[in-house]
């Protein structure tokens, strides 16, 4: 993991990289991320709420903490309290903030967010114009950065970048001078024009290819490991799994492991997952049951009770899951259940 922290940090140039660490880590574990990377010297993190800042405040001290997902009526004295640094999108959140800092009587730091096309979160155009009329509104903000985010940076091919890339430039220009922060992980691979003075990797670091080349520049990070339960005979003709959706064409031998959709196993890779054994593909065979899934091990008369299947890994690509699933890599990481076992290297 912090090995691809310094390959993206390489790739922005040597530039100062944050690590994004919202969703539990996008679901490998926040607070031993947020530790590993504080260690190889990451010093800017961002999480999505602040309840997950305040997880991890204590084990990245020094570092700027900032909380994406803005600022609400009520939470601005816990941001000033645990030093967390909210990410202000709409002219109401920057007022709450100046309102905090006129109340706590010193200047408080924050991030402006300026919307240049995702239209999710930030400021609006005509929001940048009236605080380009009247400075005044940012009194009491100290202004970390100036940041946006990019609608489809893993399309390298579309023109949408260079939009937004112009869009943020004209709002950079009216607000006070700050240091900017644009690229997330597959912006960093966009080129010159998309480096910044803090760039935002999330996906990347947790070894989501960031590009749109097939062979990942990331290392892979989490691997996930189950046990056979049970290897059973099932005769030609002889159903397995809930609501009877495979049947055995040959005599077969089945074994179960114990991860289901409960553990944010997609039900969708019912008849279209596979697990890995010693670098075989092992077809998963009927629907996904809350707490198990069944492979197909005929061929393979080796596999017994207590043996591993490799179902995500080196083996098993997050790119190769999320196919079969029909969904975002990063779904299948921030979904990995709480059952689990976990075991961390750094
Ligand atoms: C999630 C997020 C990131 C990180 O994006 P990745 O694609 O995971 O690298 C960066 N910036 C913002 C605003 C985000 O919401």
């Amino acid at each position: 993991m912090t090995e691809n922290w310094r390959t993206l940090k390489a790739a922005h140039g040597g530039r100062p990289t944050a690590g994004v660490l919202k969703a539990d880590g996008y679901g490998t574990g926040a607070a031993q991320a947020a530790a590993a990377l504080h260690a190889a010297g990451c010093r800017h993190f961002f999480t999505a709420h602040l309840a997950e800042a305040l997880a991890v405040r204590a084990l990245i001290p020094g570092a700027m903490l900032a909380a994406l997902n803005g600022l609400l009526p009520g939470i601005e004295a816990d941001h000033v309290a645990h030093d967390v640094v909210p990410v202000l999108g709409s002219l109401a959140e920057i007022r709450l903030w100046a309102a905090q800092a006129a109340r706590t009587g010193k200047k408080l730091p924050a991030l402006l967010h300026v919307d240049t096309g995702l239209a999710r979160l930030g400021l609006e155009a005509s929001e940048v114009a009236a605080l380009a009329d009247d400075p005044g509104l940012l009194a009491g903000i100290d202004v970390l950065y100036v940041m946006t985010h990019l609608v489809a940076a893993d399309e390298p091919d579309l023109p949408i970048h260079q939009g937004q890339a112009a869009r943020f430039a004209v709002a950079c220009q009216q607000l006070p001078p700050a240091p900017r922060s644009l690229a997330n992980s597959a912006g960093i691979f966009l080129g010159e024009a998309f480096r910044s003075d803090l760039a935002r990797p999330g996906a990347a670091l947790y070894g989501i290819n960031p590009t749109a080349d097939e062979n990942n520049p990331m290392r892979p990070v989490a691997r996930l490991t189950a046990r056979v339960l049970q290897v059973r005979a099932v005769a030609a003709g002889a159903s397995v799994g809930y609501n009877a959706t495979w049947h055995a064409g040959r005599d077969s031998r089945i074994a179960v492991v114990g991860v289901g959709y409960a553990d944010g196993f997609p039900r969708a890779l019912s008849n279209r997952g596979a697990a890995s054994f010693d670098g075989v593909r092992l077809p998963l065979v009927g629907r996904v049951s809350m707490d198990l899934s069944a492979y197909d091990v005929t061929d393979h008369p080796g596999i017994a009770p207590g043996d591993w299947l490799e179902l995500l890994g080196p083996q098993r690509s997050l790119a190769a899951v999320a196919a079969e699933a029909g969904a975002s890599p990063y779904e299948i990481l921030t979904r990995l259940g709480r059952r689990y076992a976990r075991v961390w290297h750094a």
